[in-house]
């Protein structure tokens, strides 16, 4: 451990224009992103700290804040979408963050932009059947800030399972030259796991909101007594999400972790995946089942 290079690193550089990211994404030295909506929790300092280990004390750890419209289906929270700028600002800079990109949605996006990125497979289950055309937003941007960044490696949370699939896909079918550091699901003390919405929970939602976690949880232990029938599986966890009265189910699916197929039954690298409302707010979690 080399320590006290950390403290020596030039403060971190807040930049907001495709001008400046590309000027940025010249300098010779390694970049690591970690792309966010802001909103800043545990999860995401989790990513930050696994781009900084993968970029070491030589290379940038750049993180992204951006609320990205596309990717809002008409209807969604994007007004909503807690937007704590200043707090952001201070916890990058405490986490020893390079680069701060905060782009306004002008400089993303061309009022009459007509290129996106779509994935046409594993967009079409779990949330993409929910949130049509959400996917198409997450690809379309994560890929305008690969270009304006250029960086080598970047870090996604499993708690999108669903997205660090896609986007893993998106690399490989596109050639893009970058490594993709998957982080595991950062929890709040009672299971939940840290999301940026949460902050929009009553306190009486909030104090239900963990029954999403402890109703996976459930299936786990269905399945070591040997459980292996997904519908069964299914109904068990949405019955329990069930007694929570502010929880309405989007979805419970069981697929396979790969291919984000609906599965009959469990076997090795199945997912369950859940996401539910709790009143306007939409929650999701899941977990590997075998
Ligand atoms: P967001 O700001 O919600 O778009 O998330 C930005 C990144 O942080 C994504 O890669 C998410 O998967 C990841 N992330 C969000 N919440 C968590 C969490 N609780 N644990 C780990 N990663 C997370």
């Amino acid at each position: 451990m080399r320590s006290g290079l950390s403290s020596k690193r030039p403060e971190m550089q807040i930049i907001s224009t495709a001008r400046e990211a590309h000027a940025f994404a010249k300098g010779n030295r390694e970049t690591v992103l970690v792309p966010t909506m802001g909103g800043l929790h545990q999860g995401h300092l989790e990513l930050i700290r696994a781009a900084r280990a993968a970029a070491g004390n030589e290379g940038r750890v750049a993180v992204s804040v951006f609320v990205n419209p596309l990717q809002f289906e008409p209807g969604a929270d994007y007004e909503r979408y807690p937007r704590p700028e200043r707090i952001d600002e201070d916890l990058c800079r405490q986490a020893g963050v390079d680069l701060l990109f905060r782009p306004s949605a002008a400089e993303m996006y061309a009022a009459d932009r007509s290129v996106f990125v779509e994935e046409q497979t594993l967009s079409q289950t779990l949330c993409g059947n929910s949130r049509p055309g959400h996917f198409r937003g997450v690809c379309t941007v994560v890929t305008k800030l690969f270009h304006l960044l250029a960086p080598r490696a970047a870090a996604f949370g499993e708690k999108d399972f669903q997205q660090l699939a896609i986007i893993r896909r998106m690399v490989r079918d596109l050639d893009f030259p970058i490594e993709i550091i998957p982080v595991p699901t950062v929890r709040e003390s009672d299971g939940l796991a840290c999301s940026s919405r949460n902050q929009n929970l009553s306190e009486e939602e909030r104090r239900q909101a963990p029954v999403l976690r402890s109703s996976l949880l459930q299936a786990v232990e269905l399945v070591r007594q040997g459980e292996i029938s997904s519908i069964r599986i299914i109904n068990q966890v949405r019955a329990q999400i069930g007694i929570a009265p502010s929880a309405r189910i989007d979805y419970v699916d069981l697929v396979d972790a790969e291919t984000l197929q609906a599965r009959e039954r469990v076997e090795p690298k199945s997912l369950l995946a859940a996401a539910v409302f709790f009143g306007r707010t939409r929650l999701i979690d899941n977990l590997l089942l075998a």
